[in-house]
């Protein structure tokens, strides 16, 4: 049997978290209830992927989600359409849809499909450490800026909410 990779460290942006592969109880409730938000930088690798132009990439299998700012602002992202009563892929989720279970669209038999272009933060799995969890998700969100979004908010037709130069919070 081929042994998984090693961890490697994360030298990207965010936080020096390292890279997960395991196949435990934290990592499966993500893909079960709430998947991992992509960076902006792994939407055109995702869609090579799966042979799509990233406009069909978004249209059969991501999200924009959003998440809540401590300001009580929210912004944006990208993440993997999760199946739920009445809501198609390509669409904008609100923060009770998002709060809302739902199983990974890359989800199948207990695998994730889409493994080794997976969102950052299935990559980076925080093992029921909640303030890093939230260390990694903001570190993503300030990666979501309005030029990150315009090509989404174009697809969606909606205003999107992005950080402000820099990555800061507005
Ligand atoms: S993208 Fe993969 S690792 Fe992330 S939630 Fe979906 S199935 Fe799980």
């Amino acid at each position: 049997m081929i042994p998984p990779p090693k961890p490697k460290p994360d030298r990207g942006r965010g936080p020096a978290l390292p890279v997960s592969s395991c196949d435990c109880e934290h990592c499966r409730a993500a893909c079960l209830n709430s998947p991992g938000w992509f960076t902006p930088e792994q939407i055109a690798p995702l869609a090579r992927h799966l042979g799509l132009t990233v406009e069909e990439t978004f249209a059969k299998h991501l999200a924009v989600g959003v998440t809540g700012m401590p300001d009580g602002t929210q912004r944006h992202g990208v993440m993997p359409h999760k199946y739920r009563d009445g809501k198609k892929p390509g669409s904008v989720w609100t923060l009770a849809e998002v709060a809302q279970a739902g199983r990974c669209i890359f989800f199948d038999r207990g695998k994730c499909t889409i493994y080794p272009v997976r969102p950052h933060e299935c990559a980076r799995m925080i093992h029921g450490r909640a303030d890093e969890a939230v260390r990694l998700r903001r570190s993503i969100v300030a990666r979501w800026t309005d030029k990150a979004l315009a090509p989404f908010a174009k697809l969606t037709g909606r205003r999107l909410l992005g950080s402000g130069p820099g990555g800061r919070s507005r």
